[in-house]
């Protein structure tokens, strides 16, 4: 898991999927936040 790329707190909770985007909300600093997927469904040489 990341943190939060606001507070740098670990203690984050699901928040919810938005466009198959994983959301995230701080405990400490109760920001929302989403996290890229690492792994890249379309790579740029896929779709050139
Ligand atoms: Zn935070």
């Amino acid at each position: 898991m990341d943190r939060c790329k606001y507070c740098g707190s670990a203690f984050l909770r699901k928040d919810g999927v938005r466009n198959g985007a994983q959301k995230w909300r701080c405990k400490e600093c109760n920001r929302s936040q989403g996290f890229e997927d690492k792994r890249e469904k379309y790579s740029a040489k896929e779709r050139a």
